[in-house]
């Protein structure tokens, strides 16, 4: 099998993926190897942008500036940020339901057997439904309060568990990581990629040119060019899996409105006709969108259905979006890595674009524990990212299988569809015995996917016949000294503003 060195590695784009991957490549290849000289260039133009959308993050963001040095508090400062504590998702079983997706857990449960076995049976035997689930999240109740503070590095037990993400402003997020790549050696050339140069030998890129004549060479190249994929597909010809069979939304509209009141904790996600309308609140300003498929709805009407449903001001006029729904059939093709919206497309229903990014980086980084990499570091690769793109997509999937809508023939095909093999397994399994499996690679664990499956009223019919060892008088007991536990936590929280006047310097 060949190894291959790497002495130079170019990065085209400078979005936020093309930034991320130079600053955590430049931040590893130093540290790791300080004797040698690994040449990182990033490739960007000043005439062309960057997408300029993708606000909401999941907490795994905040792992990765963290390994870059970067506190949360130097991040939330630098981008205009709030806390984010989970979504809201509205709308999505009647027109005036609402559920919390938060980044925690729910309950405490004992060694043999998880909480949501004990919740169930006390719903079973409950004369009165008394028991919300929610009343059990400190997350959901945080983020219902608009309350806020960091969570506890020891917590007592998992009552005290809870996580969080940014809402920010992706433009001064990648100018932070643009600042630290090049103080840590990057090099940046501003131009316009024209042409992919590929060996006619080896099939590999040997080299970009740019509308100057000028060319950069590399030894691998990293494809961060967004939606062109100018290099691994427009080059190498990669091929798409595509998956809007499973997921219709195609297109979005979005635009950004002055803040109408304080910001809060969660992002929101109103069901509508044909899609969903996201609500991303920063310090400064809201971020909007309508998230639509355009077999439903066409562009002139998702506008006109978004403005109406904003309450400040527009700052720009609305700019739209066309997608298609899937993932390169190999992110790593040759001597090229696609990284971000290059390497594939969920719509950002959970927020997870840039925690995709993430997970490419750190796969990248594991790849190259030496300055080198041959054909099974390239196949494990390509099979991790295809399971956590496929897994990320079932979770998506879900919330439109589970929908309870009648306001469109979108919603009902939904309900009707075929779904992937490895959900079906997954929701079967949930309503016949109130366990969740959990697959290899998945970013969203047990209890992200309960707080879905509850929130779209998608219960099981049995739960864990150990649970019956708690006498039910018992165990009430311990649910309403939960609750206790977690409205004290509440009560005693200070809000979201104040915490970002207290530490951010925020001035509402
Ligand atoms: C409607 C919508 C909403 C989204 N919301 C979220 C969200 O809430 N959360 C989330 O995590 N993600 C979200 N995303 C995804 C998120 O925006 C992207 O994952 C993220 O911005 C990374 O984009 P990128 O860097 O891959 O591509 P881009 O931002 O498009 O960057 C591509 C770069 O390549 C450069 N380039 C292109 N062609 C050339 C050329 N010929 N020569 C030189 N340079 C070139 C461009 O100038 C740019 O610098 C959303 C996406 C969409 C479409």
């Amino acid at each position: 099998m060949t190894s291959n060195e790497i002495t130079s590695i170019v990065i085209a784009g400078g979005g936020t993926s093309g930034w991320m991957t130079a600053a955590a490549l430049s931040h590893h290849f130093t540290s790791t190897f300080p004797d040698k000289k690994i040449a990182i260039t990033l490739v960007e133009s000043s005439q062309l942008g960057t997408i300029g959308v993708g606000e909401a993050t999941i907490p795994t963001l905040r792992r990765f500036y963290q390994k870059l040095g970067f506190t949360d508090i130097d991040v939330i400062k630098a981008t205009n940020a709030t806390c984010k504590l989970g979504i809201e998702f509205k709308g999505w079983t009647d027109n005036n339901s609402n559920f919390i997706h938060p980044f925690g857990l729910f309950g405490q449960g004992t060694k043999e057997v998880p909480f949501i076995h004990y919740w169930l049976k006390a719903q079973k035997n409950a004369s009165t439904n008394s028991n919300d689930l929610n009343d059990f999240s400190l997350g959901v109740n945080l983020a219902q309060q608009n309350k806020f503070f960091f969570p506890p590095e020891k917590p007592n037990s998992q009552l005290d568990i809870f996580d969080w993400a940014l809402h920010f402003d992706a433009a001064l997020f990648a100018n932070l990581m643009r600042e630290y790549s090049v103080n840590h050696g990057v090099q940046l050339i501003d131009n316009i990629i024209e042409v992919v140069n590929i060996s006619p030998t080896s099939g590999n890129i040997d080299s970009l040119t740019f509308k100057d004549g000028t060319s950069v060479s590399a030894d691998l190249f990293i494809d961060c060019s967004g939606f062109k994929a100018l290099l691994i597909e427009g080059a190498l010809k990669t091929g798409f899996d595509n998956w809007s069979h499973w997921l219709f939304n195609d297109s979005a509209v979005a635009v950004q409105s002055k803040i109408t009141s304080t910001p809060i904790t969660r992002t929101i996600s109103q069901a509508k006709s044909a899609g969903w309308q996201w609500q991303i609140p920063l310090q400064n300003r809201m971020g909007n969108g309508y998230v639509f498929s355009s077999q439903y709805l066409d562009k002139e009407s998702a506008k006109a259905s978004l403005l109406a449903d904003i309450d400040g001001d527009i700052l720009h006029e609305p700019r739209s979006f066309t997608f298609t729904p899937g993932r390169r059939k190999k992110a790593w093709n040759k001597n090229c890595i696609a990284v971000g919206l290059s390497s594939g497309f969920l719509e950002p229903l959970e927020s997870t674009s840039i925690a995709l990014v993430e997970t490419a980086i750190e796969k990248i980084i594991l790849s190259f524990n030496t300055p080198h990499y041959n054909d099974n570091d390239i196949n494990r690769f390509n099979e991790v990212n295809a399971l956590e793109y496929e897994r990320v997509r079932d979770f998506i999937i879900f919330h439109y299988k589970a929908n309870q809508r009648n306001d469109s023939p979108m919603w009902q095909r939904y309900r009707d569809m075929e779904i992937p093999e490895k959900l079906a397994e997954k929701m079967q399994q949930f309503k016949e015995t109130g366990n969740i499996i959990r697959y290899p690679w998945e970013i969203f664990g047990a209890d992200s996917w309960l707080a879905v499956f509850n929130g779209l009223n998608y219960l099981p019919t049995n739960y864990d016949a150990r649970a019956d060892k708690m006498d039910n008088d018992y165990l009430q007991l311990h649910l309403e000294k939960m609750k206790k536990i977690i409205k004290q936590q509440v009560d005693n929280a200070p809000t979201h503003t104040q915490f970002l006047v207290k530490y951010c310097g925020y001035q509402p």
